[in-house]
Formats: C-alpha cells, sequence, structure tokens
C-alpha cells in the first residue's frame, strides 16, 4: 500500500496518529474531522497515499464513493441534518489543504452560513460520541443495504447468491453476535431513541420508532452472509459489538 511517513492521513491509516475512526474497509478509512466546520463533519480517505483526484486511480475513487454513500446514510439517520455537502478540494487553489485524497461529508443546517474550513477544534468527548453513532448506525446501513431496502442494483444481484448461506446461519442460531439481525433487540440497540423508551411508552416518537423496528426486524430475515461477514470485520474494526443479550 502506497503510504507517506510524514503524511498525517497515512499516519491515521497506520495507526501512528490518533482518529475518532468510524470505520474502515480494505481500501478507505472513515473518521471526524478534527476541525469540524459542522457537528458531524466525517472525512472519507484512500488508505493508499494518493495526493488529489489526479493521482487517484478509479477503483480507489469508486471505493470512496462506495463508503461515502454508506457514512451518508449513517449520518441522516443519527443526525438527520437539513442537508448534506459532499466534497473534495484538489490543489492549494481549490483550498486543499491536507495532500491526501478525500473526501467532506459535512451535515448542514438551512440557513447556516457555507464555511469549508475551520481553525476551531472539535470537542473530543463529542467526537468520540459521533464517531461510536456513525458506527453503530452504520451496522444498520449495511444491514439495510443488503437486505434489499436500501440498495444498488449490484448488491440486489449478489444477494439471492448469498441467501442459502445466510438462512443456513440463521437457522443455525449460533451466537447472538452472529445472527444479530434475527431478533428485535439487535434492532432496537442499534436505534439508539428507541434504546431510551421503555416497552410501553406511548410517546408517539416511541411508537413510530416501534413500527420502524418491526419492518425492519421482517427485512432482516433476508439477510446475507456477505453482509455478515461485513459485520464481523465492522465489529472487530471498531469494537462496536452489541453487549445485548439477545432472546
Ligand atoms: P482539505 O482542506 O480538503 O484538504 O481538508 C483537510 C481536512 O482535514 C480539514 O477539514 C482538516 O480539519 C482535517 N484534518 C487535518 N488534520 C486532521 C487530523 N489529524 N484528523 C482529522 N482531520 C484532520
Ligand atoms: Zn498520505
Amino acid at each position: 500500500m502506497a503510504s507517506v511517513p510524514d503524511c498525517i492521513f497515512c499516519k491515521i491509516v497506520r495507526g501512528e496518529a490518533p482518529a475518532h475512526r468510524v470505520c474502515e474497509d480494505e481500501r478507505t478509512l472513515a473518521f471526524m474531522d478534527i476541525f469540524p466546520v459542522t457537528d458531524g463533519h466525517t472525512l472519507v480517505i484512500t488508505k493508499d497515499h494518493f495526493e488529489n483526484v489526479f493521482e487517484a486511480d478509479e477503483d480507489a475513487l469508486a471505493a470512496i464513493a462506495r463508503t461515502s454513500h454508506r457514512v451518508a446514510a449513517a449520518i441522516k439517520s443519527e443526525l438527520a441534518p437539513d442537508g448534506l455537502m459532499v466534497f473534495q478540494l484538489n490543489g492549494q487553489a481549490a483550498g486543499q489543504t491536507v495532500f491526501h485524497y478525500h473526501m467532506h461529508l459535512m451535515p448542514r443546517a438551512s440557513g447556516e452560513p457555507l464555511a469549508l474550513h475551520t481553525r476551531v477544534p472539535g470537542v473530543p468527548a463529542r467526537m468520540a460520541e459521533l464517531a461510536a453513532k456513525l458506527a453503530r448506525a452504520l451496522v444498520l446501513v449495511l444491514a439495510l443495504a443488503h437486505s434489499g431496502c436500501f440498495t444498488p442494483a449490484s448488491i440486489r444481484q449478489e444477494r439471492e447468491g448469498w441467501k442459502n448461506e445466510w438462512n443456513a446461519r440463521v437457522t443455525g442460531a449460533k451466537s447472538d453476535w452472529e445472527n444479530p439481525c434475527a431478533t428485535k433487540p439487535f434492532i432496537a440497540w442499534a436505534d439508539p431513541f428507541l434504546a431510551s423508551c421503555p416497552e410501553d411508552s406511548k410517546l408517539d416518537e416511541c411508537r413510530a420508532r416501534r413500527d420502524w423496528v418491526e419492518d425492519r426486524v421482517a427485512q432482516c430475515r433476508d439477510w446475507t452472509a456477505w453482509q455478515l461477514r461485513n459485520f464481523n470485520q465492522h465489529q472487530r474494526t471498531e469494537g462496536t459489538a452489541p453487549s445485548v443479550l439477545i432472546d
């Protein structure tokens, strides 16, 4: 993998510099911007060092697009911003300040002044909280992506092939974590708001979320082995496995 010793983003990839990591896969890494312009400002970077879009190869850019799409969904589900800016800068003249290819995901509120950078560091506790929330929402986003309800066509096709493997696992009912989508508490865990709703809550918002969960539970029956593997990889990378016991 192309890595540059003094590049701050390469250092983050190598684990030599700290970051509030949200998720990673083979080619990309997402973490909170250390100078967030808005709450939830997240970066998605290539693991390989490319200075800019001109140097990056197409596969890397495709990987960035995929991860950005997923993180965008996690931001939407966690923060419900009025809008989301997804952008990237190439060269000093365009405002680039870190010369390692990266995509910005910046939640935006209506009427907020438009800025690309700030020099005010984020509050570490808030960034850690956001990273954990987004990581957790991503588990759900991935699940939905591969259950067919939130999905690029290519994933839908592959899903057929995984169905048998997945179903075998679900019926085999291994450990709670290996069978995370089979029951409601998992989804409840993945929805922080619902986690704060008592079972018998009559609040409209709690009811709405409970209905939403019922729908997702139905969709979960179709989860795939591919998604399961990603779950586990995600869990290992981020240490964000649910600790709930599933009955
Ligand atoms: P750009 O100006 O598009 O090159 O964006 C670089 C971004 O990286 C800025 O938004 C910075 O706040 C952010 N940044 C710089 N150093 C770090 C770091 N160590 N961890 C997280 N974000 C960083
Ligand atoms: Zn680099």
